[in-house]
């Protein structure tokens, strides 16, 4: 597929040759842009469908957003860590029981707000003073009931309306749900972890909750990843800044200038690298591919991983901290209860991760400790610590999209929508589970089915291949669950 005089001889048919007739004997050919979930997921269908795949990567690394850090001696994930969904239902829930990946449940709960179960979690004031459990519970009803005001107000008012907005016009009507001292602070609290969630700030949240309990991968996701790429033809380092489609097929370019020529190519880039038109297309995407571009929301979230040489902390799963608005309040993962390994993960969101980012590491983990050393004075200096720059870094620029106020959730499936014989994958294609591995597994797998169904249908030898994940699919092994 290269056109310069690196690619095999194989590959080098498959590019000059694109004229039927000569295709009816070389499989047809597909560049899958972007080595995340999404990309890699497409690139394993189409190549497990007998396509000549290659996967253009612009990192010296696969995975994307998720990102297994082993410098600590043991698995630290720096992008996604939990299974959102542990059930069979879930799209990646055979692929992790098959490779006996097991997963810690911090909560059977389904939805956005108990990913970890109140029980396990323990809230500090600023000052120090943990938060009586009593108080975290009787407050986490007290949201429940201003969440279901919420969307009354929110069915009431025809335009869609920020959380933020419909809890301001909630407190209006229902003074009796207003909250006072420690109470409004913890409130806070709920409301900065929904935030994490959708890693955006609460007035620029409209989503609906997510089904699934929660699992977190104890080992790390990367063998999930290095699963998906095996036998691929992988090229890291190849940033793309073009892609031409043609009637007979898709041109692809690289940062230093290589070309590569495929039936098809598959765009698993994040939703932040086309909002900053890093690659240029030719010709142009119609407009209503460029609005979904342009108006669906990428939040941003964070994680500062501080390792210490022993455990100091209380055993819970998640320590907080409480504080007068959601930008104060934070959160550390405590990893030891699910791994064993001392380190807390901090997590910002929102615009205290955009702030965050312009520090240097040293000081967002400083910060990150000030905020532990806050709540437990006691604790001892981290020995290594890992931070996460999501926002910044031009091959993500952003952690994960939601759907700004006002806008449609369709901007998920436009997104996806082919183009010619381009083809979309990743979270943010996913009409169902947006902003999620599994749903940028999903799409992958979506999308390798348009792209073979639409190849080969054109070429006329659709009985050749088999269709996607047609085998692997239909073997079911339990999931790998624990709870110390
Ligand atoms: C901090 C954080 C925590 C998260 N936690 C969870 C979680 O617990 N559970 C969960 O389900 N989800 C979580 N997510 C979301 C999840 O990680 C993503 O939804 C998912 O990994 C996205 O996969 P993707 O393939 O769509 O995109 P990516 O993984 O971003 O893959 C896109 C790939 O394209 C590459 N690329 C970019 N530009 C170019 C270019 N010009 N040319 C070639 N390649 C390019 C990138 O390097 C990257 O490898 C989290 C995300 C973050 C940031």
């Amino acid at each position: 597929m290269e056109s310069g005089n690196r690619s095999s001889p194989q590959l080098r048919r498959a590019a000059c040759n694109s004229n039927v007739e000569r295709m009816k004997t070389t499989s047809p050919s597909v560049i899958v842009i972007g080595g995340g979930i999404g990309g890699l997921s497409a690139a394993r269908a189409l190549h497990d469908a007998s396509f000549q795949v290659m996967v253009l990567e612009s990192r010296d690394r696969l995975g994307g957003r998720v990102h297994t850090d082993y410098s600590f001696g043991f698995p630290v994930d720096l992008g996604a860590s939990w299974l959102h969904g542990v059930c069979k239902d879930n799209p990646l829930a055979p692929l992790i029981g098959r490779l006996g990946l097991p997963l810690y449940r911090t909560s059977g709960d389904n939805s956005v707000l108990y990913d970890h179960d109140l029980e396990s979690c323990a809230l500090f004031d600023v000052d120090g003073k943990q938060v009586p459990q009593e108080l975290v519970a009787k407050v986490g009803e007290a949201f429940e009931s201003i969440l279901e005001e919420t969307d009354k107000v929110r069915q009431e008012f025809s335009e869609d309306m920020s959380i933020r907005r419909a809890f301001s016009i909630v407190f209006d009507r229902r003074p009796d749900l207003r909250l006072e001292g420690l109470a409004h602070k913890v409130l806070q609290w709920y409301l900065c972890r929904m935030e994490g969630w959708f890693s955006a700030d609460a007035d620029t949240i409209s989503e609906e909750l997510l089904p699934g309990g929660h699992g977190l991968m104890v080992r790390g996701y990367l063998p999930v990843v290095n699963t998906l790429a095996k036998g691929l033809d992988v090229r890291l380092g190849h940033r793309v800044t073009k892609i031409a489609r043609r009637y007979n097929g898709v041109k692809v370019t690289v940062e230093d200038g290589t070309t590569f020529a495929a039936d098809a190519a598959v765009i698993a880039v994040p939703l932040g690298v086309l909002k900053a038109n890093i690659i240029k297309f030719e010709p142009k995407l119609p407009d209503w591919k460029e609005a979904a571009i342009a108006d669906l929301g990428i939040g941003l979230e964070n994680k500062i991983a501080l390792h210490f040489d022993k455990v100091f902390w209380p055993n819970v799963e998640f320590l907080g901290v409480v504080a007068e608005t959601t930008y104060g309040c934070s959160y550390f993962l405590n990893l030891h209860k699910a791994t064993g390994h001392p380190v807390l993960v901090y997590m910002p969101a929102g615009q205290l991760a955009k702030d965050i980012e312009k520090m240097s590491d040293e000081a967002a983990a400083n910060f990150a400790y000030l905020q532990l050393k806050n709540i437990l004075p006691d604790a001892s200096d981290p020995i290594h610590y890992l931070v996460s720059h999501w926002g910044t870094d031009v091959n993500s620029l952003g952690s994960y999209s939601y759907d700004e106020v006002g806008k449609s959730h369709d901007l998920y499936e436009r997104l996806r929508i082919p183009v010619d014989n381009i083809f979309f994958a990743g979270e943010a294609t996913s009409m169902e589970y947006p902003g999620s591995v599994h749903g940028a597994f999903a799409t992958g797998q979506m999308a390798a089915e348009d792209c073979r169904m639409r190849v080969l249908e054109r070429y006329g030898e659709l009985d050749l291949f088999q269709p996607v994940m047609g085998e692997d699919g239909s073997v079911s092994v339990p999931l790998l669950i624990s709870r110390m």
